[in-house]
């Protein structure tokens, strides 16, 4: 973040625009509407500067604007010089406003078209009446703190009432019968709503390979744990103020035990919380998804399971791998490398099968044993091969060859990042834009 967003309150503060012009009106109009006092000039002199809360510089000579801009500085006085970022101690966003609603977006100077295009989208997002429901907010702010003093009921309650009757109400401009709306779900609203626990999977790291639902629950949560393939991009969609806990998990290196996980999930919705437990990928597909809804479930804690793009659908859709192919592929298998007790324990018979597509999960380390064990079982060593690292993400990267090529290179190849192995003949079917936009044309 290159500059920290604050709202300034001007109401009744003085604000210095130097300058006579179009620009100069422009940058005046929502300063007045912030009840700032005006003090207009076309000519700078440090006087003017007295008693100010801030000044901003447009239309006047180059040397009065930069007058204004070193003496408001070492005055500690804020300043802008409209389209001058050098001469600015802060930027102006471009702002979207619905009554007490203000979004203001900013990129840090660096391009303020697509901030204007950012906010055009956002225009469009935002109900014009949006901002009467943040009145609704208002009028009933005491009450609601005195009937729900605990912060996850209050919560529990807001949003339901923000996105419910009383919201919809005050969107279609009945202001009195939403708050009668409002006051009557107040009066019902149960003091200590019981927790709940979400098992969330959170794609292969890009946020916008989130679910919608998966999106909604991060920005209504208490708190959220989550483990290692979780990246910062995706808990970075996370409401900002829910409580975080990391509970690790790394190959055989789990910083908290499964149980002591289960535990956790359990105390937490049983305090009242809305939980929600952020996996990488799918919940159920290799993310031990299963063992906490069983406890949850045992316990009587209400929970649901939010799918998400898994490892294997993810590095395929953007490595251009048809997992089922026509005519090649008629069984896509997703497969564990994970070792129990330094034995990969599979049914090689099976996954030697011709027809498939085999995608390995947690396979880097047995790769040797896997390849043997299929080879052993028929399936040819030059099979096409990828071997896929954070796959679904703009960091990905592919190291693709017949599959014992691929195992031999892998060891000097890997990084940091978790990967995928996809093997069978699919593999080399995989389509590229260029030859994607070629098979078009023919
Ligand atoms: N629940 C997860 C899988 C967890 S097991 C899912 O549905 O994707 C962890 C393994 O998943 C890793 O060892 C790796 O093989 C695979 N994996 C997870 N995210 C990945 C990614 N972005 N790219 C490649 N492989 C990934």
């Amino acid at each position: 973040m290159r500059h920290y967003p604050a709202f300034l309150k001007l109401d009744g503060r003085t604000v210095l625009v130097l300058g006579h012009g179009e620009v100069a009106d422009r940058k005046a109009e929502p300063l007045l509407a912030a009840g700032a006092v005006l003090r207009r000039a076309e000519r700078f002199a440090p006087e003017l500067l007295e008693g100010c809360a801030l000044a901003i510089g447009a239309d006047a000579p180059e040397a009065d604007l930069f007058a204004l801009s070193e003496t408001a500085q070492a005055r500690g006085i804020p300043v802008n010089i409209v389209d001058r970022p050098e001469l600015c101690s802060f930027i102006m966003p471009a702002i979207i406003e619905r009554d007490d609603i203000t979004v203001a977006v900013s990129t840090g100077g660096a391009a303020p078209v697509l901030a204007r295009m950012l906010r055009q989208r956002i225009e469009a997002a935002l109900p014009p009446l949006i901002g009467r429901v943040a009145a609704l907010g208002a009028r009933f702010q005491a009450a609601v703190r005195a009937k729900l003093p605990a912060l996850p009921a209050r919560r529990a309650f807001l949003e339901r009432a923000f996105t419910g009757r009383p919201a919809a109400l005050a969107q279609a401009g009945r202001q009195a019968e939403a708050e009668a709306a409002f006051a009557e779900e107040l009066e019902a609203a149960e003091t200590t709503p019981p927790g709940m626990v979400h098992l969330v999977g959170g794609g292969p790291g890009a946020p916008d390979l989130l679910t919608l639902r998966a999106l909604r629950l991060l920005g209504e949560a208490d708190v959220i744990v989550h483990d290692r393939l979780v990246g910062e991009a995706v808990l970075a969609m996370a409401r900002r103020d829910a409580e975080r806990i990391f509970v690790g998990k790394s190959r055989a290196n789990h910083c908290l035990p499964q149980e002591e996980i289960n535990t956790l999930l359990v105390r937490l919705a049983r305090q009242g919380k809305r939980v929600v437990r952020l996996k990488g990928g799918d919940p159920f597909v290799f993310g031990r998804g299963g063992e906490e809804a069983q406890e949850l479930a045992r316990e009587g804690i209400a929970f649901e399971v939010v799918p998400g793009v898994t490892a294997a659908l993810a590095c395929a859709a953007q490595a251009g791998i048809p997992l089922t192919h026509r005519g090649v592929a008629r069984v896509l298998t997703l497969v564990t490398g994970h070792t129990r007790e330094g034995r990969l324990d599979l049914d090689f018979a099976a996954l030697a099968r011709p027809g498939q597509t085999l995608a390995i999960y947690m396979g880097i380390t047995t790769m040797p044993q896997l390849l043997e064990g299929l080879t052993t079982h028929g399936l040819p060593a030059h099979t096409p091969a990828a071997l896929i690292e954070q796959g679904g993400t703009p960091a990905q990267r592919e190291l693709r060859g017949p599959l014992e090529q691929v195992v031999e290179q892998a060891p000097g190849w890997v990084g940091k990042g978790p990967a995928l192995l996809v093997i069978g003949e699919a593999v080399g079917e995989a389509v590229r834009m260029g030859a994607r936009h070629d098979a078009a044309m023919c």
